[in-house]
């Protein structure tokens, strides 16, 4: 296949540069570099297979010759991130993804939206299946995000619909791993990075809010199962362990061997920080037959390592 990956020079984006090449496919890689950097495709330079392009797919996307699949991984994806470029948040789940659904439909592709977890907000329903329809402010900090991202997926299903473009959309979990920007402001990269320089771990609000983490390979696993199959609708990818933000803190700083603890930091937790967050995996199991086969504490040891070299 010849596959067009936006957002390609970030976290998740280089790491499915990286398994579509080893999978024999030639990948084109898009990125504005807003949140993204060469650094993490630098060793794919000289891949006669791999093609980076430095371009905002806000605007019209051209490409020379076919293209097999379209994944659109392409937005500010951390909290920070979201909130420093909100426009640019909303302009890429929106006219981004309009973009590339018509890219996808004039070349005949597939089409991959990367959606999230966020669809569901500060959600009402624990764990979240698919078919909860979420809880979300739409003009609240985080709504910059989120509508994105709803709005990504409407118009996704609308293509599937009104064009019969064939069209897949993974509601993607909180993922980690090695790549991740030090300083995007999310929990692992703070936390692994505070604790490298000895620094006590900040908790916002007072870390009762839960989150289920899962390690980077097995959400790529599961893109290129979703990707595979036939399924239309959303499919969460996600781990079912769940922690507290506070367990999660002393988890690091245990194996870290930190010895400076935590401290509270009540001002910084963002107005619509969901409180519970799992998701509902049966559907990932029976369609794909997909489970995460990374524990928290092997992941965490591997992008602990990671982090050893930038810190
Ligand atoms: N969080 C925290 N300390 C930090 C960074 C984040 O306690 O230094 C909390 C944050 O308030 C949220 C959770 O950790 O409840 C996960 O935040 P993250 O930014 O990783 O992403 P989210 O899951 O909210 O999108």
């Amino acid at each position: 296949m010849r596959v067009l990956i936006t957002g390609a020079a970030g976290f998740l984006g280089s790491h499915l540069c990286d398994r579509f090449l080893n999978d024999g496919h030639e990948v084109i890689a898009l990125d504005n570099l807003i949140t993204g950097n060469t650094r993490n495709i630098a060793h794919l330079a000289g891949n006669p297979r791999f093609m980076f392009l430095k371009h905002d797919v806000t605007n019209y996307i051209y490409v020379n010759g076919p293209v097999d699949a379209v994944l659109h991984f392409a937005s500010p994806a951390s909290p920070i991130d979201y909130l420093k470029y909100p426009i640019q948040t909303l302009k890429v789940g929106s006219l981004g993804t309009h973009n590339t659904l018509g890219l996808a439909m004039g070349k005949g592709a597939k089409y991959l939206l990367a959606s999230t977890s966020e669809v569901y907000g500060d959600p009402q329903v624990h764990p979240q299946h698919e078919t909860y329809v979420g809880n979300v402010d739409t003009i609240g900090p985080r709504g910059v995000y989120d509508e994105a991202k709803r709005f990504a997926e409407a118009i996704t299903m609308a293509y599937h619909r009104f064009h019969e473009l064939d069209t897949r959309i993974v509601r993607i979990f909180n993922t980690y791993g090695p790549r991740m920007r030090l300083d995007d402001g999310r929990v692992v990269p703070n936390f692994i990075g505070q604790a490298l320089r000895g620094e006590p771990l900040t908790v916002y609000g007072d870390g009762s809010q839960t989150r289920s983490f899962q390690y980077y390979t097995d959400l790529v696993e599961g893109i290129c199962r979703l990707l595979a199959s036939d399924f239309v609708e959303p499919v969460n990818i996600g781990t079912q362990e769940e922690m507290t933000i506070l367990d999660f803190a002393h988890l690091v700083n245990q194996l870290t061997r930190n010895p400076a603890g935590i401290v509270y930091r009540e001002e910084n937790r963002i107005p619509g920080d969901p409180q519970t967050r799992r998701p509902d995996s049966t559907r990932a199991k029976t369609i794909l037959d997909w489970e995460p086969k990374v524990g928290l504490e092997e992941g965490l040891e591997k992008t602990i390592a990671y982090f050893r070299e930038v810190v």
